[in-house]
């Protein structure tokens, strides 16, 4: 018998805290917090204290399935790889599109989207970065230079005034939101903006702004102008860091606050509040999530929290910064290492100078040069699909119809840990291995590249992900091009080709507990917590005010729907449940989806707490218990999305954002009964 420690970092949210694994002849029996570990010094939350149970579920996926006669047969490697390398050869580039996912390790990623370049010949690479936090990069690449988080997480504390917009931090990101605390009792204040009363506005907020969900802009845009109209923006900075002032000022003149205060429903004496607390702040420091970026608007919020920051010198200096909170593993990682169809690595825009620089890295020809289709795009308008790792049936707006298309797919691929929603409509299943199943770097929230070292072995036939790309490559003719025998490889090609990653090695992660943050230029660099000390990544290092116009939610409540839905997360489960659902200490907690009703409403429509009430929408109609609580106001609905048999997604509508493709989950109208 033999036992062993083993280090690792929690395979669920972007925090990147590090837990200790008991190891019991090759097999995970128990875990610990690991102490030493400066992301979460000795504490874990409810996923990461159960972190490594879903990896002995029953049902994980161990071989290859191919469909036969409409039912999945056992294949081998050979027989599963050799039928996707022949109906892949049949795909024109237009047709086929690959979705990656923010849980594959970069080493995964980088293979994935260097395969759909190389050997499909096509940008159609996305992620589910995608759906939640797409507009960060379109409102941030041009106010400051990048989408990354500005700040590291230890930096949080260093802040005087930290404004959560639409990320219920205490549910989401718990080790983050014990680093506020310490904040606070240091005297930082705290400003949320939430359309429900929950455990973050009970136990942070100083300020709780109750606005209606997808009013930002006029919120922010109420809260700029007082602090013009009150002197309190920097001026120094303006003047020396950015750009574009004048227009903002012009429009902000027009801001009338008693109808900022009507769209929002937050009182005009509160929005004052909110605003001259975070701009007499020393280091101000926005955290934003998905309640404020998943919207059709998200790119235009994102934009005007950067311009509340620029006014107020809120950038530059740690502890500041606006910040966009990524909530699974490898958020960052995925779209750093290319898996977005308008990016090769690195953040390289799609074009000609582009695909000849890659083309002299790989050694290859004719690298497609047009920007490919999106993630939601590509569900309904392509015939071959290879989908790793995430589930579109559960994470996709509008759920029924995207369905009516994946049936109508030629041919769809689907790798993962265990069969989900998607996995039921695909030609071909592959087991994939889990991550501490294999060695790979991830990027967490805060651009920390760490490294996790395989623990046990996989189940049956399961493989690393980039060992199934490099082996289909290879059947497909393109063996020279992905002759990689290890992840260490395919990290020492990324460094040559993702400049922000060029001085992080296998070596020195090995030896830096916590990791480096990129960018990193040499090896003997540190690694950068906080961009943008000198100047913003722009063209001309400034940052760069853009004016925002308020538009109201893309479907507004009528008397057929009267309510406003939104969705969000439990802190017991993550994402499309595939792992927290098969880890009991976490089905204990919550059991089965849910619906949040207010009390007055409840009891109009005749519903008690935990009665099973129906759900509907102009899309469609679900099934969930009633949870009678006042953490919504009347007239709001909130349906977390983890449940498929409670399916938040299918009510959701599928109207996007112009420029970042983001759908509006988080508003739709919608109405409610007892289930008949
Ligand atoms: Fe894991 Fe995130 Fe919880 Fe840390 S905060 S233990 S990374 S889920």
């Amino acid at each position: 018998m033999s036992i062993e420690y083993v280090s690792t970092i929690c395979p669920y949210c972007s925090c990147g805290c590090g837990i200790d694994l008991v190891v019991k002849d090759g097999r995970i029996v128990g875990q610990e917090p690991w102490k030493e570990h400066p992301v979460n010094q000795g504490g874990n939350c409810p996923k990461g204290k159960n972190a490594y149970k879903f990896l002995y579920s029953a049902d994980r996926l161990t071989m290859p399935l191919v469909r036969k006669n409409g039912t999945f047969k056992e294949a081998s490697w050979d027989e599963a790889l050799g039928l996707i390398s022949a109906k892949l050869k049949e795909a024109s580039p237009e047709d086929f599109g690959f979705i990656a996912s923010c849980r594959n390790s970069n080493e995964d990623a980088y293979v994935m989207q260097k395969f759909t370049r190389v050997v499909m010949g096509t940008n159609n690479i996305e992620y589910c970065g995608r759906l939640c936090h797409s507009p960060a990069a379109a409102a941030l690449i041009p106010a400051m230079g990048s989408g990354a988080m500005q700040t590291s997480q230890p930096e949080i504390e260093l802040a005087d005034c930290i404004f959560l917009a639409g990320v219920n931090i205490m549910e989401t990101f718990p080790l983050i939101a014990r680093r506020i605390f310490r904040a606070k009792a240091k005297g930082a204040k705290v400003i949320y903006t939430d359309p429900r009363k929950t455990a973050t506005a009970r136990y942070l907020a100083d300020v709780h702004l109750q606005l209606r969900s997808g009013t930002d802009a006029a919120l922010i845009n109420a809260m700029m102008s007082i602090i013009l109209a009150e002197g309190l923006e920097d001026k120094e900075f303006i003047a020396s860091r950015t750009a574009g002032i004048d227009e903002l000022r012009t429009f902000l003149s027009k801001v009338d606050l008693k109808q900022a205060e009507e769209i929002t429903g937050v009182p005009v004496e509160k929005i004052k509040e909110a605003a001259i607390t975070y701009a007499k702040a020393e280091r101000g420091c926005i955290l934003y999530d998905q309640g404020m970026s998943q919207h059709y608007v998200g790119t235009d919020n994102v934009r005007n929290h950067a311009n509340l920051a620029l006014l107020c010198g809120h950038a530059g200096k740690p502890g500041s910064g606006i910040n966009s909170m990524r909530g699974q593993i490898n958020g960052e990682g995925s779209g750093d290492m290319g898996c977005l169809c308008v990016f090769y690595p690195g953040f390289k825009r799609v074009g000609e100078e582009t695909a000849k620089l890659f083309e002299k890295a790989w050694g290859v020809n004719n690298l497609p040069t047009k920007p490919g289709l999106t993630y939601i795009d590509m569900l309904y308008k392509l015939s071959y699909l290879y989908v790793v790792g995430g589930d579109p049936m559960m994470a996709v707006p509008d759920v029924n119809n995207v369905k009516k298309a994946l049936e109508k797919v030629n041919f769809l691929v689907v790798q993962d840990i265990f069969p989900t929603e998607i996995s039921k409509l695909a030609h071909v299943v592959l087991p994939a291995a889990t991550w501490v199943e294999r060695e790979a770097t991830h990027t967490w929230i805060d651009r920390r590249v760490q490294k996790i070292n395989k623990v046990v072995e996989p189940p049956g036939e399961a493989k690393p992900d980039w060992w199934i790309m490099c082996k289909l490559a290879e059947k497909m003719g393109y063996k020279d091009k992905f002759n990689f025998s290890s992840s260490g490889e395919i990290f020492e090609e990324i460094r040559n080709c993702v400049p922000q990653y060029k001085g992080i090695t296998y070596d020195r992660l090995s030896h830096t507990v916590g990791g480096i943050h990129w960018p990193c230029p040499s090896e003997d660099h540190p690694g950068t917590p906080t961009m943008f000390l000198e100047k913003f990544n722009t063209p001309d290092g400034l940052g760069h005010f853009q004016a925002v116009e308020f538009k109201p939610p893309a479907e507004l409540t009528d008397d057929e729907y009267p309510y406003v839905m939104t969705t969000g997360r439990s802190i017991f489960h993550y994402h499309t449940g595939s792992m927290t659902r098969r880890t009991p200490k976490l089905v204990d907690e919550v059991q089965r989806g849910f619906v949040e009703v207010n009390p007055e409403d409840a009891s109009k429509a005749g519903i008690h707490n935990k009665d099973m009430v129906t759900l509907e929408t102009r899309r469609g109609s679900i099934e969930a218990e009633a949870k009678v609580t006042d953490e919504v106001p009347s007239g709001l609905l909130f349906v977390p999305f983890h449940f498929s048999e409670s399916l938040a997604n299918v009510l959701t509508i599928s109207v996007l954002d112009p420029s970042a493709k983001c759908a509006e989950t988080k508003v739709c109208a919608a109405r409610l009964k007892v289930k008949g």
